[in-house]
């Protein structure tokens, strides 16, 4: 606390990243990183692009990044938005396009970064209850309403809503902004983008930190309607103009045009995932079916405290949220390596006897 502070400062209540360790021998399941590293394309062109033009300021408006996004998409670059990482791209969201007389809606129970930017930027927001099974229900959204963000899939519950939902939802609600946070879409859920052709007032937000491995070089972007984009771009040039580095700028194109590493990548993390599903409910947990790289389980036995106090002894973080209350009792483990998941599974059988 310090006197020099605004009065916003005082009212603020920062968002609590997960743990960030390095330590080589610490199972990390906390933060829903991908085990495996980014693509080799990614790392050459970073090589290639360390040297004497470091010197310049980057692209401002990441022009080669947006077309190789467009490219993937099938939307113009004027669709593309990008940002230092997706939080950033939200940010921004919440600053042009969610800020408005009436309150943004976003589920209880989901990224916890929503309501941090709400307060920083005074905007008012009106949480609305999962349904008993921890899914989204399309009707709980078509109230007034200043705008609407949810992930797809849910984080940290893992649920995915189909297309044709959230097609619904765009329908009947066409006098706001919808926001579907796709940073997990990846991993077995289908995407909404093709659905900005249709949809003015549909943005669609992908990171590259997950199903790319990319969490370090803080990368994400945003597709929707170029009035959308140009309201995030305004925002963007009163608050930094060059918020993607030169080399962040490189290795993201490498990375979107390596689409077969992806697939991949994906492929190895689904199959563990479904496997680690499996093991866990053969233990004694309740998991709750995941399309996403983390798994959110609850044994009706044992404390989620307890059990994460207790895999952390055994040098296994996994994530436990306290709060909201609904969640209490679950824990968030995020899908490693078969050889980390295996580790997890000895620990917690250790534990359970
Ligand atoms: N959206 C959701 C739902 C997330 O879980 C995260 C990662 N914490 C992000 C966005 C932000 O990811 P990044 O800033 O790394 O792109």
């Amino acid at each position: 606390m310090s006197r020099f502070w605004s009065d916003v400062v005082h009212r603020l209540t920062p968002y609590v990243p997960g743990e960030q360790t390095e330590r080589p021998d610490v199972v990390k399941l906390n933060t829903n990183e991908n085990p495996y590293g980014p693509s080799p394309r990614v790392l050459e062109a970073l090589r290639e692009n360390i040297g004497d033009a470091l010197r310049l300021y980057p692209d401002p408006v990441s022009a080669n990044l947006r077309k190789a996004i467009a490219r993937r998409f099938d939307v113009t670059p004027a669709h593309v938005f990008v940002g230092n990482g997706s939080d950033e791209v939200l940010a921004h969201t919440f600053r042009a396009l969610l800020t408005h007389r009436a309150p943004v809606l976003f589920p209880d129970v989901t990224y916890s970064f929503y309501p941090v930017y709400c307060r920083l930027f005074g905007t008012s927001y009106k949480q609305i209850a999962l349904n008993a099974r921890f899914e989204i229900d399309i009707d709980d959204y078509l109230q007034d309403n200043g705008g609407i963000i949810f992930p797809n899939p849910n984080a940290p519950t893992g649920l995915a809503l189909d297309t044709t939902q959230i097609e619904r939802l765009l329908n009947a609600n066409t006098e706001s902004v919808v926001v579907v946070d796709e940073a997990y879409v990846d991993f077995g859920c289908k995407s909404v983008v093709p659905l900005v052709h249709h949809h003015p007032h549909l943005l669609v937000t992908h990171t590259l930190s997950k199903s790319y491995a990319l969490a370090g070089l803080r990368v994400g972007y945003a597709i929707g309607h170029p009035d959308l984009i140009d309201g995030l771009e305004r925002v963007k040039d009163s608050f930094n103009s060059y918020p993607v580095d030169r080399l962040a700028q490189t290795a993201a194109v490498a990375a979107i045009e390596d689409v077969e590493y992806l697939a991949e990548s994906c492929r190895r993390i689904v199959d563990s995932r479904e496997r680690m599903a499996r093991d866990l409910h053969g233990l004694g947990f309740e998991v709750l079916p995941s399309k996403a790289n983390f798994l959110l389980v609850r044994h009706p036995g044992h404390g989620a405290g307890n059990l994460s106090a207790s895999l952390r002894e055994r040098g296994v973080i996994v994530r436990h949220f306290g709060k909201p209350e609904r969640i209490a009792a679950y824990l968030r483990i995020s899908v490693g390596t078969e050889a980390q998941c295996a580790l997890l599974l000895d620990a917690l059988r250790e534990i359970l006897e």
